[in-house]
C-alpha cells in the first residue's frame, strides 16, 4: 500500500523583492497511515513551509508530494490544519465555535452532531458549550480548537507548534492532553514544534530539518517500553534522556 504522505525531493524558494530566499532543499519523507510524526528544527529553517505545502497553500518548485500514492493535487484527502493561534470567534459560543467548519461546508448532518458532541463530552467540554472563549483557560480553548478541527474528520492532521503561546505548564499538560486525545482518535499527526521535549514524548518518529534551506538531517524512530504510552509516560521513560541527547546534538551540529 502506498504511504497516505510522501514528499520526494522537495524544494522551494520565496521570491520577494528583495531577492530569492531558499527555504527548503530535497526533503524526503514519508507517513504511514496512523503514524506520529514530529518536525523539529531551528526557528526561521522552513518548517511551517513545509506544512503549507502538504496542505496544499503553497505548490513545491522542486519534487513532488503524493497521498496515498496520488499527485497532492489530485487527492481527495481532507487535511485538518491547527495552528498557534487558536482562532476561535469571541462572539460564538464554545458550541458554535466546534461546529464553525461543519457549517461551512454545509455538512451539520445528525451523524456529524452526534460525533461532535461526543467529542465535547469525552474530552470535557461539556458544561462549556454555552460559554465564550474569554471564559475559557488557554489550555481548554485549544482543546476546542482541537475538537472543531477534529469535527471536520482530518485523515491527517497537520499541528503547527499548537502549544506555543501557552505558559510553560499549561503546555505540559495540555501536550499530554492532546496527544492522548489524538491517540485515541486514531490520527495521522504532523506537529511542528521547536520543543524536543515536546517532540519526541509525542511522537512514533522525530524529523530533525537543518538551519534554512532546510534539509532533513535526520530521521530519529521513538520507541518507549510502555504499555500504555502517554506524551507524559514517555517524558518518564529511562529511554527519554538518550532520544533528547541524540536530537538535541543533531539539532546544535553546527552551533
Ligand atoms: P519556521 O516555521 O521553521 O520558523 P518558515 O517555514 O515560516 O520557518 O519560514 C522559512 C523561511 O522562509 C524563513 O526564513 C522565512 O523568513 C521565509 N519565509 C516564510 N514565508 C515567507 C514568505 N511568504 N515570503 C518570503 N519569505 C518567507
Ligand atoms: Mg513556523
Amino acid at each position: 500500500m502506498p504511504a497516505l504522505l510522501e514528499l520526494g525531493h522537495v524544494g522551494l524558494s520565496y521570491h520577494t523583492l528583495s531577492g530569492e530566499i531558499q527555504a527548503l532543499s530535497q526533503i524526503s519523507f514519508s507517513v504511514q497511515e496512523g503514524e506520529f510524526v514530529s518536525l523539529v528544527g531551528p526557528s526561521g529553517c522552513g518548517k511551517s513551509t513545509v506544512l503549507n505545502l502538504i496542505a496544499g497553500l503553497l505548490i513545491p518548485e522542486q519534487g513532488q508530494i503524493t497521498m496515498q500514492g496520488l499527485p497532492r493535487e489530485h487527492s481527495v484527502l481532507s487535511v485538518g490544519y491547527m495552528l498557534q493561534k487558536d482562532h476561535l470567534l469571541e462572539w460564538r459560543t464554545i458550541y458554535k465555535n466546534v461546529l464553525l467548519g461543519l457549517e461551512i461546508r454545509r455538512e451539520l448532518t445528525a451523524e456529524k452532531l452526534a460525533y461532535v458532541n461526543q467529542l465535547l463530552s469525552d474530552y470535557g467540554l461539556d458544561k462549556f458549550r454555552s460559554a465564550h472563549p474569554s471564559e475559557l483557560s488557554g489550555g481548554m480553548r485549544q482543546r476546542a480548537a482541537l475538537i472543531r478541527t477534529l469535527a471536520l474528520k482530518p485523515e491527517l492532521l497537520l499541528l503547527d507548534e499548537p502549544f506555543s503561546a501557552l505558559d510553560s505548564q499549561t503546555r505540559l499538560s495540555v501536550s499530554d492532553d492532546i496527544g492522548r486525545i489524538l491517540h485515541q482518535e486514531k490520527k495521522t499527526a504532523i506537529l511542528v514544534t521547536h520543543d524536543i521535549s515536546e517532540a519526541i514524548s509525542m511522537a512514533d518518529r522525530v524529523i530533525i530539518l537543518s538551519p534554512r534551506p532546510a534539509i532533513i538531517r535526520k530521521i530519529v524512530p521513538i520507541c518507549f517500553d510502555l504499555e500504555n504510552r502517554t506524551p507524559m509516560a514517555s517524558r518518564n521513560a529511562p529511554e527519554f534522556k538518550s532520544y533528547f541527547n541524540l536530537i538535541w546534538k543533531e539539532l546544535n551540529h553546527d552551533v
